[in-house]
């Protein structure tokens, strides 16, 4: 197999954070190259210095064994090297042929000649199974039809390492199967692919090899039939996983939250459920079943026709959020970046953004007490980062989700409502959402946790609500609770049920 690319002792330092420290990487023609660890570990970032978007802070790069210095993008893509970026960057009301020859259009004796283009682009596109005309423009295209259209402009550059970044995050099963399929016959035609994912199954499906990378450190490179899932994730996270949900006696009290016919016609019709002191109460169902919705109008988000809550035994309605959150009654939703950080603002803003009115003294915000609140909760959680100042977006997922969480812990949340909390998130920092999730009910803080994944409403919950249509079908004590039984009662179908089970994961 011929060398095509290699990285030596490759160390990048952002201001406060060493990103990459001496990582090493090799990538060889006609195979696929997994890159793997937890958010934050230095994976984007060392592709992105492979494609010129970033410059080492040290460490050499070679090119088919000749040492390069690869200034920008477009000199990456000289050198055959090309990324398919996991925020894709397409011009929208351009042709998907004037996308795939952008900057570098054919030409006959100097000329752009349109008929070649549109017929060169049509090869391509043909060759990877996209049936699309090459005159559409690309802001007709689905997510996963953008995508193909980055790789037929890696293709049409010649590239001969291309890089794909979790490029599976938003596709559907069968998109998954095609991008499979193209990549596997990019790695006939001896190109080398670098493959980011944080899905260990779709390992199993594509690597040839793995390189494990943990807090910016190079940890191993193996091929990957030596070695197991298990072994992987162990070196991706540097300590034993003997236990994925971190199990332990709660003490439950009285009811603090008692809610009673929430309805809203056509989309939830729920009776009654009620939650107590310092218990996790597991919310399942499938997606539109209604959770969402239910907690939405719980928390005077949405509108409903009738909702009746009592909170510590007084009856409450609230009419926004903001009545709901000073009651102490937060909601954690599942887009943390859309709707719980301000992604360009640094986490002494973010941990403080709820609470503005408490750290206001005469009208005046106390930036000192504000400093010292966010620095509590930044201890408490172990947030990781180099100062308060740092943005949100420059914070790996988990450590997003623990801001959100500093955020309203600082406003003394009694409810808590999680949305999907580890949707997105990579095993390691999981753990650490679920021990927080644990610490915070020793506190006495209720916790509503709507979750997709089976596994870990079981293993979190002290009771389990099960929604089907809008309603609830079923509370189970979640020590009696078993993945079939919560199957049934989300599907209304007795026995096992494949295709659910499928949706589920
Ligand atoms: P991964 O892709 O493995 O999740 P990244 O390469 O995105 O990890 O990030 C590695 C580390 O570098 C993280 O701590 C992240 O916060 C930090 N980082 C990434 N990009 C920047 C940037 N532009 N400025 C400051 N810090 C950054
Ligand atoms: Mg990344």
């Amino acid at each position: 197999m011929e060398k095509l690319l290699e990285m030596q002792g490759i160390t990048k330092e952002f201001p406060g954070v060493k990103a990459l420290d001496q990582v090493n990487l090799t990538v060889y023609g006609g195979e696929v190259h997994a890159l793997i660890g937890e958010n934050g570990a230095g994976k984007s970032t060392l592709m992105k210095i492979m494609n010129g978007v970033y410059q080492p802070t040290s460490g050499r790069i070679f090119v088919k064994g000749r040492e390069v210095a690869i200034e920008n993008v477009k000199k990456a893509q000289t050198l055959g090297i090309s990324i398919v970026f996991q925020e894709l960057n397409l011009c929208g009301h351009l042709s998907v042929a004037d996308n795939i020859f952008l900057g570098r259009l054919p030409s006959k004796r100097g000329l752009v000649t349109d008929s070649r283009l549109y017929e060169e682009a049509k090869g391509i596109l043909d060759m990877l199974e996209l049936h699309l005309d090459p005159h559409t423009q690309v802001r007709y295209l689905s997510v996963a039809e953008k995508q193909m259209v980055e790789i037929a402009k890696a293709v049409s550059q010649n590239a001969d390492v291309i890089v794909f970044d979790e490029p599976t995050s938003s596709l559907t099963d069968t998109e998954i199967d095609h991008l499979f399929r193209v990549i596997g016959m990019l790695r006939d035609q001896k190109k080398g692919i670098c493959y980011i994912s944080h899905r260990m199954e779709e390992l199993e499906r594509i690597a040839d090899r793995v390189t494990v990378l943990r807090d910016g450190q190079y940890i191993d490179t193996f091929r990957y039939r030596d070695t197991t899932i298990d072994q992987l994730i162990k070196l991706m996270v540097g300590r034993e996983l003997e236990d994925k949900y971190p199990r332990h006696k709660r003490t439950i009290g009285d009811v603090v939250l008692k809610v009673k016919n929430v309805r809203r016609q056509g989309v939830v019709d729920v009776k009654e459920f009620e939650l107590r002191r310092g218990e996790i109460l597991g919310v399942a169902g499938l997606v539109g079943s209604g959770r969402t919705e239910t907690m939405r109008i719980i928390f005077g988000a949405d509108k409903c026709d009738s909702a009746e809550i009592w909170l510590e035994g007084k009856q409450v309605q609230f009419k926004s959020p903001k009545q709901a959150i000073e009651s102490g009654v937060a909601y954690l939703t599942e887009d943390r970046k859309e709707n719980g950080l301000a992604l360009s603002k640094d986490i002494l803003f973010n941990i403080n953004m709820a609470s503005h009115e408490l750290m206001a003294k005469y009208g005046i915000i106390d930036d000192r007490k504000m400093e010292e609140s966010a620095r509590k909760y930044v201890d408490l959680l172990s947030i990781k980062t180099p100062s308060l100042h740092q943005k949100a977006m420059n914070l790996s997922g988990g450590n997003m989700q623990k801001v959100v969480l500093g955020k309203w812990l600082l406003r003394n949340a009694k409810v808590m409502i999680f949305d999907e909390p580890t949707r997105g998130i990579d095993v390691g920092a999981k753990f650490e959402i679920y021990k927080l999730m644990n610490e915070l009910s020793d506190k006495g803080i209720s916790i509503i946790m709507i979750s997709s994944e089976l596994p870990e409403v079981l293993g979190m919950s002290d009771r389990i609500l099960v929604f089907r249509e809008g309603k609830i079908s079923g509370v189970l004590e979640a020590h009696e609770a078993e993945q079939v039984k919560i199957l049934e009662l989300a599907t209304g179908v007795a026995g096992r049920n494949q295709e659910t089970e499928r949706r589920y994961e």
